[in-house]
């Protein structure tokens, strides 16, 4: 679904919550959702950058977005819950929900980790995902069709060397995609996950400080991909991982 091309309208009407909306992949997804007719949420840690993507997009005239300042480290099942009453409040249901949001961490071998990051990167990469992705089902099951999307990695699917805890979360990001769609079967909710593939942003830069950044794909490359899964068209399609880039 690389060469997907979504029609303008392909998300009108919908309402998409995207967590780590204001920067990197999040950020673009977010836009590119909006460009499409979605009504966006954007969800992430610092009010600053979302305030930035919100007047981006009204800017371009696309449907007002919501804005939702959350640290996914320290927020509470309550705050998931709340989120999910002020969405049906506000919006009556939810067509699609982007779990994008993530944390490195720091790479080096696995005998020596840290505790207190690797209890991080497991809250903000696997158990808030999960937490949120609760929360968000009775509002998930009001819309006609909703999409719910993980964000995996290659690291996510076959172990790498000095990718410690950041490996593992998204080991687990995979499983908790297969596992829960196996349980929402043939209902009205799909559940997959997109792996990126090497993308020009702050978290790729961190990891590959060296690297030449122009040889890197860009976040708009990888949507015809993030788009697909979110619209009518992947209806059929659940429990799947996709790659958002050709394999090199
Ligand atoms: P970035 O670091 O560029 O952006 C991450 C986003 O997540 C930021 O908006 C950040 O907000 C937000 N975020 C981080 N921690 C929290 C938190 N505790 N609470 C709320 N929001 C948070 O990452 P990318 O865009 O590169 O990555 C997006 C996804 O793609 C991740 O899941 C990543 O693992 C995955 N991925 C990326 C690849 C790449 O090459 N870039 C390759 C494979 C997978 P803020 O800026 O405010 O901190």
């Amino acid at each position: 679904m690389q060469n997907y091309n979504a029609s303008a309208d392909a998300l009108d009407q919908k309402t998409i919550l995207v967590t780590g909306a204001g920067d990197g992949i999040g950020r673009v997804a977010a836009l590119t959702y909006a460009k499409h007719g979605a009504t966006v949420i954007l969800l992430g840690k610092t009010t600053k950058k979302l305030e930035a993507v919100y007047d981006e997009i009204v800017a371009a005239g696309y449907p007002q977005p919501a804005i939702v300042p959350m640290d996914l480290k320290g927020a509470t099942k309550q705050n998931y819950r709340d989120l999910a009453a002020t969405i049906e409040q506000q919006f009556g249901k939810l067509d699609g929900l982007l779990n994008n949001a993530s944390i490195l961490g720091s790479l080096g071998p696995l005998e020596h980790f840290c505790s207190s990051t690797f209890e991080s990167i497991m809250k903000v990469n696997v158990t808030a995902q999960a937490l949120l992705t609760k929360a968000m089902f009775p509002v998930l099951r009001k819309a006609p069709h909703a999409s719910i999307i993980f964000t995996s990695s290659g690291v996510g699917r076959e172990g790498r060397e000095f990718w410690g805890a950041y490996s593992i979360s998204k080991f687990a990001t995979e499983g908790m995609m297969q596992t829960w769609s196996k349980e929402v079967g043939k209902t009205n909710i799909r559940i997959n996950c997109i792996n990126p593939g090497a993308t020009r942003t702050s978290m790729r830069a961190s990891a590959f400080p060296g690297e030449d950044r122009d040889k890197l794909a860009t976040p708009e490359d990888l949507m015809p991909t993030y788009l697909y899964l979110m619209s009518d068209d992947s209806i059929e399609v659940n429990g799947q991982s996709l790659d958002a880039q050709p394999k090199k």
